[in-house]
């Protein structure tokens, strides 16, 4: 799960990393009032899941509330590469003299945490990496050694940084950054920029903080910080009915059980010249209520112009799956072409119980390749 900056910078505060004090606003009123509240410059900052604000025009000085107000107006309602802003940062404006960039997140390849520093913050990683790869300082953290301090000094010494009183705080900014990655179990933590202001303090002026889904349960203040609103009322509702959901660019809805038959599902319509919309994984079961809400989800996708249905009885009896899309289409009405197949125990009653008894949208297909086909020809 991805946090918006304020939200990142709210637990980058939790373990003491530096950041500027803010109001949260929803309009230009709002950003007006913050202005006002926190006194002096501020910077109105698009609060988006995405980077790259700044050259998007997502962010914005401001010199005195009106300013503040007027740049809200602009802000609020801008499209920022698909994310529309609803949101706005307001902070009390920073003078920058250095920008920095930090990092945390995982090397896979390692399993170990890996540390990225470097003087030449700001601009995009990537082409620091790309263009001055010896100025990147990237050290990895042992994680059952955990972090000391030598890994701390190894990163702000590796990129020659001399002033002796910035070298001390980001020394324990790097500490508490592997805190907050630990402690809420983060994915990525980065800081970019790190600024050092005229006077010498160094602060967090940016926060990109992803916290592992499967670790929210630990954190149910996190998990609160979630934005339903971000998302497309498809996705929602997977979420709040926990069905396997994801959006893709087609016109085919994908419904299938288990993870591999979903994959090759998605291939299968490539092949036979479509598109898939998106895709529902129905899992292991094949009952009436998990059926009804995939159809849901899938359904509430306004660009799903036919469906398929491809399931692979195991464990998972095809007759009782052919009984749930049944049940499920005498409990919501579905005008969009259905494709069902199923092959596995219990196949040939299952697709008998189909013919039988579907309404005439819904179309038994004894292959996968045939079933692709038919689905694809019906979103034509
Ligand atoms: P991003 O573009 O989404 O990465 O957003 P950032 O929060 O990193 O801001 C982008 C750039 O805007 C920064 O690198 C700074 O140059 C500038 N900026 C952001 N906040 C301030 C501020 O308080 N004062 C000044 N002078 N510049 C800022
Ligand atoms: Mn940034």
């Amino acid at each position: 799960m991805d946090l918006y900056e304020y939200q990142g910078k709210d637990l980058f505060r939790r373990v003491g990393i530096p950041t500027s004090e803010g109001r949260l606003a929803t309009s230009p009123a709002e950003a007006r009032e913050a202005a006002h509240e926190l006194r002096g410059p501020v910077v109105v900052k698009a609060q988006v899941l995405t980077g790259g604000r700044g050259k998007a025009g997502g962010i914005k000085l401001a010199n005195d509330p009106d300013e503040a107000e007027a740049h809200a107006r602009e802000i609020i309602g801008l499209d920022i590469r698909g994310h529309v802003v609803r949101k706005l940062w307001i902070e009390r404006a920073s003078e920058i003299a250095k920008e920095y960039y930090l990092s945390l997140t995982f090397d896979r390849g390692v399993k170990k945490p890996l540390f990225m520093f470097t003087t030449q913050g700001g601009i995009d990683i990537e082409q620091v990496a790309a263009e001055t790869p010896e100025a990147l300082v990237r050290l990895h953290v042992d994680p059952l050694e955990g972090f000391q301090p030598y890994h701390a000094r190894r990163l702000v010494f590796g990129t020659g940084l001399e002033d002796s009183d910035e070298q001390k705080q980001i020394l324990s900014i790097a500490a508490k950054l592997y805190e907050a990655f630990v402690s809420f179990d983060a994915m990525l933590c980065e800081i970019n920029p790190l600024i050092v202001t005229p006077g010498g303090e160094v602060r967090a002026l940016d926060s990109k903080f992803t916290v592992d889904d499967n670790a929210l349960y630990r954190h149910p203040d996190i998990a609160e910080m979630r934005d339903t609103e971000a998302y497309p009322k498809e996705e929602r509702a997977a979420r709040e009915k926990g069905v396997t959901y994801v959006k893709l660019d087609g016109e085919v809805g994908v419904l299938g059980n288990g993870a591999g038959l979903v994959m090759s599902t998605l291939d299968v319509v490539a092949l036979a010249g479509g598109r898939p919309a998106n895709f529902c994984d129905l899992g292991g079961g094949g009952q009436a209520q998990g059926v009804v809400d995939a159809l849901e989800v899938i359904t509430a996708d306004p660009q799903v112009k036919a469906i398929l249905f491809n399931v692979f009885g195991g464990i998972t009896r095809c007759d009782e799956v052919a009984r749930g899309i049944l049940e499920a289409l005498t409990r919501m009405t579905i005008a969009l072409p259905i494709v069902v197949r199923l092959d596995g125990t219990n196949a040939e009653e299952g697709r008998r119980l189909l013919t039988d008894a579907a309404p005439p949208n819904l179309h038994v297909e004894p292959t996968m390749l045939d079933a692709a086909r038919r689905a694809v020809e019906l979103a034509a």
